[in-house]
């Protein structure tokens, strides 16, 4: 998560304009709501408004229409006379005070025309229109309806759409109440249409407003070019003096406004005036505000997400040198400094801790440094006298503390290495025991202290006659051990003798003379151990001591 965002200053760039485009988002959306709601409401009323304009100027018109043709019927004196010149005249001033009246004519009670304007349809019979039949009892208003018999002696119309008529008529009845006939005025359609054309504005028709009448039965009446019913108003229409947002035929969604027209109390004319306007253009100017909001919301996030990013810059820019700083230590620069000339206290306040943290983090660390090589010097001298008194214990590990001598353990070392050395190399070892003569008498006659000088002075002898060819051990008690390297056995002989005859010499102490027994052996390639050899040599010295001691027996093996 926040892959890509792992600065301080993308974050809070992030951040604030996440919380900017959210904030005007729901801000543009809840003030597009408002203004669109109060826009419908008040594009909605002007509909109505024309709505209710148009009906009131149709259901004066008709009221008037249906007035003037009651005044007619009832002027009774004009149909007691057979030739109806009186009549006559007045349908003619009728007829010409208003010009959509297409035709007004009188009929009698047979359907049969007397009397009408410009002698049109006289002698015609119209029992079967509707305006005769239903006019015998009540006055009456007949919706919109194509001129069947008046067609064809009408003039042509100019725009040339086909003749359509409504019909106002009143039974003309007579001092008994019977019925004398019926009178009649065909009133141009027309006229419905300048009223219509007359309640729109330039304004109205450029903000497409269309104005429908829709009779009792749905179907509308106007406008004209809808007569053959291609045009369907929407099933749920509102209410009278009300206005909804509806989806007509053509699948888009328009303000639909309706007011009924009021018709005369015997006639149900039950026409409906409906005024639409596509939605789109109703909320256009909600729609330019939105797009208006929506882009200054979006400058104003991208500004202060530039801001932010610049705010974040100037606060990082100092943490990001403190960074470089530390990292630049710890690769071993010494001499950089976390001294900032940030104007933020907390970061001043930081480098300044940090700058303190260090110098105390390097003297800290130069005493580490002095310490560490005086301990180093230290171990190191500790060490070679370590190895020195390992090398001094291994030299008094080896030497027998009362002669200075080599002691049983460096003989049996060397011994061992003769041996190898003999078995790979055939390189042949002899060696001498010697043996004090009657030593415990020395002890008892002289001491233990003179013994011990003997035994000193007799291994001081030894060594200094053996010197480089052998090696000269003590062996135990009274007696001694002479290892010679590549000697044979006769050679080791003469050795031993030279060594019996000088320690005879010796004055030991004060005159005091001791004697020694001597065994000499050599190694044989077939031993499976030095000690084999020493076994030999002690069996040689056994030997001496049996023939009576100071000589020397050489093994004869
Ligand atoms: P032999 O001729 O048969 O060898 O007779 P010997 O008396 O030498 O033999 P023995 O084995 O009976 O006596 C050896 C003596 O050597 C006994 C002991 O007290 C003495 N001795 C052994 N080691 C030391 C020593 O380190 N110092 C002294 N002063 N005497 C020692
Ligand atoms: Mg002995
Ligand atoms: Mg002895």
């Amino acid at each position: 998560m926040l892959r890509g965002f792992d600065t301080f200053r993308k974050r809070i760039t992030l951040l604030s304009g996440g919380l900017l485009l959210t904030l005007s988002f729901l801000l543009i959306t809840s003030f597009y709501q408002l203004t669109a709601s109060r826009l419908s409401v008040a594009s909605g009323e002007t509909l109505v408004g024309i709505s209710q304009s148009i009906s009131n100027m149709l259901t004066a018109d008709i009221a008037e229409r249906h007035r003037e043709v009651v005044l007619l019927s009832q002027r009774s004196f004009l149909y007691e006379n057979r030739d109806l010149s009186d009549l006559q005249g007045a349908i003619d001033r009728i007829k010409s005070s208003y010009k959509d009246y297409v035709w007004i004519g009188f009929a009698d009670a047979e359907g049969l025309v007397l009397a009408s304007g410009n002698g049109l349809l006289k002698g015609a019979d119209v029992s079967q229109r509707p305006w005769f039949i239903n006019a015998r009892a009540v006055p009456f208003v007949g919706d919109v309806h194509h001129a069947l018999l008046l067609e064809r002696l009408l003039p042509k119309p100019k725009d040339g759409v086909p003749i359509r008529l409504v019909d106002f008529s009143a039974p003309v009845l007579g001092d008994n109440g019977e019925l004398k006939g019926v009178v009649g005025i065909h009133v141009d359609w027309t006229w419905v249409r300048e009223i219509i054309s007359s309640s729109l504005s330039e304004t109205s028709k450029r903000k497409s407003i269309d104005v429908f009448i829709i009779g009792k039965d749905g179907d509308i009446l106007y406008p004209d070019s809808n007569v053959k019913g291609e045009l369907q108003a929407p099933k749920t229409l509102p209410k009278s003096g009300e206005f909804k947002a509806l989806v007509w035929q053509d699948g888009e969604e328009y303000l639909t406004s309706l007011v009924s027209v009021d018709s005369p109390e015997s006639s149900s004319l039950g026409w409906k005036i409906v005024v639409r306007q596509p939605l789109s253009i109703a909320m256009s100017a909600v729609n330019d505000v939105h797009k208006l909001l929506l882009f200054l919301g979006g400058f104003s996030t991208l500004f202060c997400m530039l801001l932010a990013y610049w705010f974040a810059s100037t606060l990082s820019r100092s943490l990001e040198r403190l960074a470089h700083t530390a990292k630049s230590i710890q690769q071993g620069n010494r001499n950089a400094t976390f001294q900032d000339d940030s104007k933020l206290s907390e970061v001043a306040s930081l480098s300044c801790s940090l700058e303190k943290m260090m110098s105390s983090l390097l003297v800290r660390e130069q005493s580490l440094m002095q310490m560490n090589l005086t301990l180093e010097t230290k171990v190191r001298t500790r060490t070679a006298e370590l190895e020195a008194s390992n090398r001094s214990l291994e030299v008094i590990v080896r030497q027998d503390p009362l002669t200075q001598s080599y002691n049983r353990l460096a003989l049996d070392e060397v011994l061992l290495g003769e041996y190898n050395l003999a078995k790979q190399s055939q390189r042949p070892f002899a060696v001498i025991m010697a043996d004090v003569d009657y030593f415990k008498k020395v002890n008892d006659v002289y001491g233990h202290t003179v013994g011990d000088t003997v035994l000193k002075k007799m291994a001081v002898l030894f060594s200094r006659l053996v010197g480089s060819k052998g090696m000269v051990a003590r062996f135990g008690g009274e007696e001694f051990t002479v290892l010679l390297p590549n000697f044979r056995v006769e050679e080791a002989g003469i050795i031993a003798e030279t060594l019996r005859s000088a320690l005879e010499k010796e004055d030991m102490d004060d005159s005091l003379f001791v004697t020694a027994s001597f065994g000499v052996a050599t190694y044989k390639n077939d031993d499976s151990h030095y000690e084999q050899v020493l076994n030999r040599a002690d069996a040689a010295l056994y030997d001496a001591k049996e023939q009576g001691r100071n000589r020397v027996i050489v093994s004869a093996y």
